[in-house]
């Protein structure tokens, strides 16, 4: 039994999607003629109460577009020190927008409407001028961490009267709807557009949505088409998408109960120095210095269980889909016999 805790993206297409796909009516969405990604457009938009939204190949590109929609060069993004946007897409902000980033340490990745403001560059010539605040709801690299709603709403006030954009890095905004008990109607109110992956916790195999008012989205099309995700007969990869909606938010508090228990487990070990709290899929712990990130991620391998180590002496375990209860349970016998 081959176990693999790197990530939610690393799921396969059950038989059921697969079938839902082959069946999927296709068009060339360039055109804006194909249905099955015009449905997931639809979908999308009308499960966060916006009007529209549009279909891409990658979270990192409904990102980028947001900035680039939400900037002008010489701009800048505020934003949290452990941001996928700062972290993880190669500086594609200022390769794409030719803005900056100020980056604020808030507590696990989220960022309180006291610290934006505090970030918030004063009129002068020499200084970016502030335009886009970008959250990150959950927050990755904090451990899975999320935002309550008055967190939010604090935010969007803030924003509002520093006529500052606000954009969701939702990549698993899911997992945290299913903790906040937040809806993705009160997540569309709140932001000027939300960028959602399909290919995470949901289960799809490729594709992410960002979402927002018609206007935007007909300038995201011109932004998405430039940056080559154009694409024709997607249909297909869309409609693995719809099933994903469809079949698969509400088992995404079994992800969180499987990523609990490890943590409890994980508690009554000697080698684990600490361990982030676990509030959604996501597990990031620190080995003690007598143990190497090295070996431990070799022992888990030769255990057929594939994770990865996050940062030096930091392990980072994300549960998913395809990570049953049997496997849960073979986890926990390799790492309680591990040291
Ligand atoms: C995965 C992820 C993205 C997008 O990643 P892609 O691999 O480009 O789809 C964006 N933000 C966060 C927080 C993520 O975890």
């Amino acid at each position: 039994m081959q176990i693999d805790l790197r990530s939610d993206t690393v799921t396969q297409p059950s038989a059921a999607m697969k079938e839902f796909m082959m069946q999927a009516p296709l068009g060339d969405d360039v055109f804006a003629e194909d249905p099955s990604v015009n449905q997931l457009e639809a979908k999308a938009a009308e499960l966060f109460g916006r009007e529209a939204a549009i279909y891409c190949p990658s979270g990192t590109m409904t990102n980028q577009i947001a900035i680039k929609l939400h900037t002008r060069p010489l701009d800048e993004v505020i934003t949290d020190k452990l941001a996928h946007i700062y972290n993880y897409e190669v500086g594609g902000y200022a390769y794409h927008s030719s803005v900056s980033v100020k980056l604020l340490e808030g507590d696990r990745g989220r960022l309180t409407a006291d610290q934006i403001k505090s970030g918030i560059n004063p009129e002068a010539d020499w200084l970016p001028n502030s335009s886009l605040v970008v959250l990150e709801n959950t927050c990755n690299k904090g451990g899975g961490s999320y935002y309550n709603l008055q967190q939010l709403l604090d935010i969007q006030r803030l924003c509002k009267e520093h006529s500052l954009k606000l954009h969701l890095d939702g990549a698993r905004i899911f997992n945290a709807l299913e903790e906040s008990k937040i809806t993705p109607k009160q997540i569309g109110e709140i932001f000027d557009t939300v960028s959602v992956c399909l290919s995470k916790g949901v289960g799809a195999p490729v594709g992410s949505v960002l979402i927002g008012d018609k206007k935007t989205m007909k300038r995201a099309r011109k932004v998405r088409k430039v940056m080559g995700g154009g694409m024709r007969q997607s249909g297909i990869l869309a409609a693995a998408c719809i099933y994903a909606l469809d079949n698969n938010l509400a088992k995404l508090k079994e992800d969180h109960r499987r990523a609990k228990t490890i943590e409890e487990s994980l508690r009554s070990t000697a080698y684990v120095a600490d361990i982030l709290p676990v509030d959604t899929n996501i597990l990031i712990f620190r080995l003690i210095e007598d143990v190497s990130g090295e070996n431990f991620i070799q022992y888990l391998s030769a255990n057929d269980i594939k994770a990865i180590e996050f940062s030096p002496q930091n392990v980072r375990f994300v549960t998913h889909l395809d990570f049953t209860d049997e496997m849960l349970q073979k986890t926990i016998t390799v790492l309680k016999s591990f040291g």
